[in-house]
């Protein structure tokens, strides 16, 4: 196969330049390395008015097949994926290309004999085993649409997911294990599907083999059912923008969005950027730590890295069981090149000091990458120093659900890293910086919202059921342009950093500050383990600065405390961004994706309390009830 990765500076320059002078023969050129079932006609044609964006139109081609029928031939005993379980001690799995590809052409024939058809919305509600790749792969074998739910969401955001694109069929276990904790899967599966009317079949696979209820008539066994099928399953010829997959967003700013993604665009932007921002050489192996249930798992645990012919590790458990050392045991046992994982990860395994780390080689990494939130200075410097010895490239890479692909990131080895930028947009990839009035803003360092010019071939397509809701989130403040929601500003070299969400912002009497860029200045102090600040409407200064603050130590003197933060904080940023309340708490709520969730500190800050909204998917509901009743109430 031709080889589509970057190696140079000029290189970069080139394929930049190219992809904004000629973005059709940029991407037709990635675009033909594929297996194609029937060629395109036109690579591209869109508008951001409605919206309405067509890439490849008129080809026909299927995801599963370019992921695994093309490597039978060159590569079929190559490990496709390697999977390690929860438990150090219990066994892995290596499945070679040729095996996967037996087992996803015999799932598809299961979820044939289930009745399902091209078309049909099928809920997978499964843990971080590698028979959930299977059920991926087998749908888009088929051309069913699936919509995978974190398998740590409740019984009530399943169904909500479930009934907003009407699922006919839940794919799911009995249980699961997540460092010494077993979950009740099928239990939350039960109550979700009860809260619905168009689930007509459940598929259980078994894991914990602890003893279920089955329903009769609606619930079978996954292995029972693969008995009864045969492996051949021709793949489904799919129009290039035929729905993929939906995926929700994790809602940390309100009801679940549900991200339609299609095909053919799709499979070019993640085969591109997976090559590009890991450098994935042949032998390599690859690792992301992400779960299945977001973007990220979608796109840089499956289907980036297969139709790449990578091998791709998934991981069960957690990153501090049985210790703080897991992932680094990971890395060592697996001999991992590409590491990709997530600030809310490193500022965890951080805390667990160096020790857990020492004891590792970590020699094998060549890349390291973050994803999900900004990364913050201090975490950035020991992920890099610490896994990355200093010698990794640190690819700091920014991207959304809604973009199915990673948009800005460096190139290791090819373009510059900087902490706590994510540097380059991508080849394809054309952002502007506007201010609130629309205007572009070109001076470096001056902040602004991040949107796009020009599509990409992964841009989300519509909102599952409601294009105006697509339309106005994302293309109706600025005519013309996708906007993200994030604020970002340049250095003098053109590298983009990421401020965060735009309601992430606070404007302290005209000068806006960002909460990352306040935080980081408050977690300068000792005892701050973490921090996150919000802000609330404030008579004099607009808006004033709430610092909610999680201390490693039960503090005598809060008020000697709250005085040496005003002091560092003070010293880091200057006396305008001094917090006006400053909270000490035992937690702060988060999202399963480990993302603070801000609208709730918002709401709490401004004594707005009635309306908090939907908690049932924070990964600890229940510390809201704690912040709330020692908050300092503004009005
Ligand atoms: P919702 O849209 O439902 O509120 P979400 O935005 O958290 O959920 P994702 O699409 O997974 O869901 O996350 C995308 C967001 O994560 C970005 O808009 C940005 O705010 C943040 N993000 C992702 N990667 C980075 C990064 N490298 N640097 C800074 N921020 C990042
Ligand atoms: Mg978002």
């Amino acid at each position: 196969m031709e080889d589509i990765r970057i190696k140079s500076k000029a290189d970069y320059q080139a394929a930049y330049q190219e992809s904004v002078d000629h973005p059709e023969q940029f991407w037709a050129k990635i675009a033909d390395t594929f297996d194609w079932k029937k060629p395109y006609d036109k690579v591209l044609e869109w508008e951001f008015e409605t919206p309405d964006i067509k890439w490849f139109q008129g080809g026909q081609i299927n995801m599963a097949e370019n992921c695994l029928d093309r490597y039978l031939e060159t590569q079929p005993d190559k490990t496709a994926i390697l999977w390690e379980p929860n438990d150090p001690n219990d066994d892995n799995i290596a499945w070679s290309y040729k095996e996967l590809h037996h087992r996803v052409c015999k799932f598809a024939n299961v979820l044939k004999a289930n009745g399902i058809e091209k078309g049909d919305r099928v809920c997978i509600y499964m843990p971080m085993v590698p028979h959930l790749a299977v059920a991926l792969l087998a749908c888009t074998r088929i051309g069913a649409i699936h919509s995978v739910v974190f398998a740590g969401f409740s019984a009530q955001s399943l169904a909500d997911r479930i009934n907003d694109s009407s699922c006919k069929i839940v794919l799911t276990t009995d249980g699961s294990f997540r460092g010494n904790k077993e979950i009740d899967i099928k239990g939350i599966v039960d109550e979700g599907v009860s809260k619905t009317s168009s689930v007509e079949k459940v598929i259980v696979l078994k894991r914990t083999e602890k003893f279920i209820n089955m329903k009769e008539g609606r619930d079978v066994w996954w292995d029972d059912e693969m008995e009864k099928v045969d492996a051949n399953c021709p793949a489904e010829p799919m129009d290039a923008e035929d729905p993929l997959f939906i995926l929700y967003t994790s809602g940390s700013t309100g009801k679940p969005k549900g991200v339609v993604h299609t095909t053919a665009g799709y499979m070019v932007s993640t085969y591109y950027t997976f090559l590009n921002v890991f450098q994935y050489e042949d032998e390599d192996v690859y690792w992301c730590t992400a779960d299945i249930g977001w973007i990220t798992g979608h796109s840089y645990i499956v289907y980036g890295p297969l139709l790449a012919g990578a091998t791709t590790l998934m991981f069960e458990g957690i990153p501090t069981w049985p210790d703080a050392g897991r992932f680094w045991a990971i890395v060592d046992k697996y001999q991992v090149n590409q590491l990709y994982t997530a600030p809310t990860a490193i500022r965890s395994l951080m805390a667990n000091g160096l020790e857990p780390v020492a004891r590792y080689s970590l020699n094998s990494l060549k890349v390291i990458g973050s994803v999900g939130e900004p990364i913050n200075e201090e975490a950035w410097k020991w992920y890099h120093t610490y896994i990355g010895k200093g010698k990794c490239p640190l690819v700091d890479t920014w991207w959304q659900t809604e973009n199915g692909s990673i948009l800005i990131s460096p190139i290791p080895h090819v373009t510059d890293i900087r902490p706590m930028y994510a540097t380059n947009p991508l080849p394809g990839v054309q952002p502007i910086i506007l201010d609130k009035d629309g205007n572009e803003i070109t001076e470096p360092h001056e902040e602004g919202l991040l949107c796009m010019k020009f599509p990409w071939p992964s841009i989300v397509r519509t909102l599952y059921g409601d294009h105006d809701r697509m339309r106005n989130t994302y293309f109706s403040t600025f005519k013309g342009y996708y906007f993200s929601g994030d604020a970002a500003k340049r250095d003098n070299k053109g590298r983009y950093r990421i401020i965060g969400r735009v309601d992430d912002v606070i404007n302290v009497s005209g000068h806006r500050l960002g909460t990352a860029e306040l935080e980081d200045a408050i977690n300068e102090h000792p005892w701050v383990v973490e921090s996150a600040v919000v802000g609330f409407p404030h008579d004099i200064k607009g808006q004033g600065i709430y610092a909610y603050i999680i201390t490693e130590r039960d503090i005598d003197s809060q008020q000697a405390f709250k005085d040496e933060i005003n002091e560092t904080v003070r010293k880091e940023i200057g006396p305008i961004a001094k917090p006006d309340i400053i909270q000490v708490v035992p937690g702060l709520p988060k999202t399963r994706s480990g993302k603070i969730m801000r609208r709730i500190l918002r709401k709490i800050a401004e004594g707005d309390i009635s309306t908090l909204g939907d908690t049932s998917t924070l990964l600890n509901p229940d510390i809201v009830d704690d912040i709330v009743e020692e908050a300092t109430t503004v009005n």
